[in-house]
Formats: structure tokens, sequence, C-alpha cells
């Protein structure tokens, strides 16, 4: 199979428009029209995941952090990570990481960690600003239709859990082509007055520039009247963070064993604030940027990774954080990979690493 395909399951679940504008998601080594007979997934690009995929003659890791995320100068193998990009290359492994765009999606990396804790349903924590727009075209009213279908097919259209979306009024369009033009109603120098549906339809960004293509290709005019609007709507779908309710509220001590024995985690916590837990934050990873959303949430408990001293004192009782580890908040990660492109194609082999690349060792 070529690596592109796979990269197209990939990022039509976590579009790399996604990803923060640190990161360094995306395909990192190889080339798409590259060919592989499996998937190794692993949560980081180590050597020894390299080595492990040579050994099963895998030729794409998936892994979600990217092994390079500033610019490289020199491919000496003076550090770890020139050692991996090098060894990658040299017996022709692709590597490419789904990182923040994959936490960014509401079933990604923290939906997966609601999953693992028996939540069936949450929304995102944090909702991504600036994520949707909409677009308005005119089209003649015998074209509505198929136009309407294109924009669907390129991503518009798509409200939460309703897809084909739409709104559509009639009224009266007017045009007078000018030299030059090459009208498909009317003619050149004269009025025309055509009746025309004006149809809207919500896009998320990443979305624009495809579904205006689309809709380019499926209008009959020489030139496609259209806007694009700016929207201050969120959307559950995209964000950071999740936000859950468990089925019955849980006595802190017994919530806090089924956390540690879950992700095999050594818990640093704060004071709790409540005996019971019900409402619960997550953030895969270093999560201590979503506190105040959290504490805004009224969530009982934060869980996620990477706080630093002075911040556990921000919970300020009025939330619970338990900084369960990095690694530990990310493990099912790997799962939740796995399981997406096996789904996918369910006779290519998708295998999980059998490296533990946690770099913490504990005492
Ligand atoms: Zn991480």
């Amino acid at each position: 199979m070529k690596i592109k395909n796979i990269i197209e399951v990939l990022e039509s679940w976590a579009p790399l428009k996604l990803q923060e504008s640190y990161d360094n998601s995306g395909l990192i080594v190889g080339a798409p029209h590259w060919e592989t007979n499996g998937v190794l997934v692993a949560l980081d690009c180590l050597e020894s995941v390299v080595d492990e995929a040579i050994s099963k003659g895998i030729h794409l890791v998936v892994t979600h952090h990217p092994i390079v995320f500033n610019g490289l100068k020199k491919f000496n193998g003076s550090n770890y990570v020139e050692r991996v990009v090098m060894k990658a290359i040299k017996h022709d492994v692709a590597l490419y990481a789904i990182h923040t765009n994959l936490d960014n999606v509401a079933w990604g990396v923290n939906g997966k960690i609601m999953d693992v804790l028996g939540i069936s349903s949450h929304v995102v924590l944090s909702p991504a600003q600036g994520m949707l727009r909409k677009f308005q075209v005119y089209v003649p009213v015998e074209g509505a239709e198929e136009l309407a279908k294109a924009v669907y097919s390129a991503g518009g259209g798509k409200i939460s859990n309703y897809e084909a979306c739409s709104f559509k009024s009639i009224g009266e369009g007017t045009f007078k082509p000018i030299s030059g033009a090459s009208p498909v109603i009317g003619s050149v120098g004269k009025h025309e007055y055509v009746q025309e549906a004006k149809i809207e339809f919500m896009v998320p960004s990443f979305a624009c520039q495809a579904v205006e293509l689309a809709a380019r290709a499926s209008h009959p005019y020489e030139e496609m009247a259209y806007d694009w609007i700016d929207l201050v709507n969120t959307t559950p779908e995209y964000g950071a963070g999740a936000l859950g309710v468990l089925k019955e509220p849980v006595d802190f001590m017994s919530f806090l064993r089924q956390v540690k024995s879950e992700f095999g985690a050594t818990i640093k916590y704060t004071k709790p604030i409540k005996d019971l837990v019900k409402t619960v934050a997550v953030c895969g990873g270093s999560g201590s940027f979503l506190l105040d959303a959290a504490k805004r949430a009224n969530a009982d408990v934060l869980i996620t990774s990477d706080f630093k001293y002075h911040d556990y004192f921000d919970a300020d009782n009025s939330i619970c954080i338990l900084d369960i580890g990095h690694y530990e908040s990310e493990r099912f990660t790997i799962d939740l990979i796995t399981e997406r492109l096996s789904k996918k194609f369910p006779k290519f082999a998708v295998l999980k690493t059998e490296v533990n690349t946690n770099p913490i060792q504990y005492y």
C-alpha cells in the first residue's frame, strides 16, 4: 500500500491544519508514493522504534510525538533526533506524526482517555476559536442540488452529528456580461435576470479551500458569486481537552485507584475538594494550560500531566489536579491510532510497538 493512502485516513480524522503553531505533525521522513506493507504505531519515535520497524520489514512508523520539532542543520548523528532521521532515511522507513491535531479533535487523544475512564459521552473542554466559517453561494436554481452535494463531499455542511446541512433561499440574480466574458446564460452587453438559489453552509476552516474548489467545479457559471463569513460560533468537535460525567459518582479514593490502575500511573494530586467525583476534565500530555477552563466547567478533577510546582497552587480549593505523567496519560493513543487504521484497513498489518518509549524511570 502507498503511504499516502494511510495518510489520507489519518488526516481526514485529524486534519493537519488543527495542529498548534509550534507543532510539526505530518510526514517528516519519506514520500507519499513510498510503499509499505504495514504500519508500526508508537507514542514516541526513538531509534529503537525505527529498529523495530526495520526488523519487521515495515516502512511506515506513525507516532503521536514528532521526532523533529525544530530545524535540523546537520546530519552527523550527534544527537538522538539526527540518528533517528538518518536511520529512517537509510532504511526507507517513513516517519509520520499525528500530534496536536489529534489532541484537538473530540474523538482523538482525549476522547480515548474518556473511553478508558468509562465515560461514554463528552465535549471538548476548550473549544477552538475561529474554526467555523459560513459559505454562501449563488447558483441557478436547477444547479443548486448538485452544487450542495459537491460542498458536502468536500467537508462542508456538517454540524456536530448532522451532515448535509444547508439553508437555501430563492431570489433573483442580475448581471450584465461585458467584453471578454463567455456567459453560460445571456450575452455580452445585455442585462440578465435569473432565478437563483442562495445556499448557506457551515464549513470548518480547514475545509474552506476544498469546499470552494468543489463549488467552483460544480457551478455552471463562468464566475461564481460567493461569500465567506468568519463566525464566532464554536463547535464541540474541535478544541483542547475533554469534559465528561461519570455514570455514577465515585468516592475520591476509589477514583484515584481506578486511574492509577488503568493508566499504570504514579499520581501526584492536590487536595480533594469533594468526597465524590462526578465531572471529569482530561487532557492527554501537558495540560496545565487548561486548568482555568476545567475550573470554569466546574470539573471535580483535571487529569493531565506536566504541572510545575507553583501551578499546583492554582487548584485553589476549587478543583483537584491529578498529574498522572505524560507518557501514562497518552499511552492509549497507541491503541487509538491502531484501532482507527485497523478498522479502515482490516487486512493490513497495523502493529503496536513493543518498545516502552517512556524516558522517565520511577523509583
Ligand atoms: Zn504528549
